[in-house]
């Protein structure tokens, strides 16, 4: 049975939000993805980063990439968000889709519920723009991201920034950067199909 750990952090006293910036809320799928992302945004977004990755398994692994992420955020000095690492939902809602591909239908599903949480968290907390760090990965359907990011954030009353961040060299930014901080490096996706 997945652990259910349901926690938000509240900024660092030491954060300083750039009020003159428009915030967005920021959906991290891991640390070092988070890394080149953050860099981009900041010069124009106050970003709040938002971790809702239920996806991952074992529970172990979950955590190990939350302490990586819980790194990037000190650094970078961008609040964070931790919300509920509700890991049997996950599976209720990909139950059918186990023995999908990665890139398949299963994908769709688990990007869906993962921004739909964030687009939550953000209208909870007065952001009207959401963003997910998933397009920086080359192994990542960049148009479905923005398709499903583009209808969750419409169905909320939110605006999603279409984005693919892994041009202009920002997925091999992400692994410079990662490297300089020593970042843990997963060798999957997340789930435990994408595991095989
Ligand atoms: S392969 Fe990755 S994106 Fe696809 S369902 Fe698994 S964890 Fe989610």
């Amino acid at each position: 049975m997945p652990d259910q750990v349901v926690t938000e952090t509240a900024p660092c006293a030491d954060v300083l939000v750039d009020l003159d910036l428009p915030p967005v809320a920021l959906h991290v799928c891991c640390g070092p993805c988070a890394t080149a992302v953050i860099e981009r945004l900041s010069p124009e977004w106050s970003v709040s980063a938002v971790w809702h990755n239920p996806n991952i398994q074992p529970s172990e692994e979950h955590a190990r990439r939350l302490e990586s992420m819980q790194t990037v955020a000190a650094d970078t000095g961008v609040p964070l968000a931790i919300l509920e690492y509700d890991a049997d939902r996950w599976l209720e809602e990909c139950r059918a889709l186990l023995d999908e591909p990665e890139g398949g239908r299963r994908c769709a599903v688990c990007f869906r519920m993962r921004l739909m949480r964030t687009a939550q968290w953000a209208v909870e907390h007065d952001v009207e723009t959401i963003a997910t760090t998933l397009s920086i990965s080359p192994h990542k359907d960049v148009e479905l991201i923005n398709a499903i990011g583009a209808e969750v954030a419409r169905e909320c009353g939110l605006r999603f920034l279409i984005e693919d961040f892994k041009q202009r060299n920002g997925f091999q930014r992400s692994v410079q950067l990662s490297r300089e901080m020593c970042l843990y490096r997963q060798d999957y996706c997340g789930c435990l199909p994408s595991r095989r």
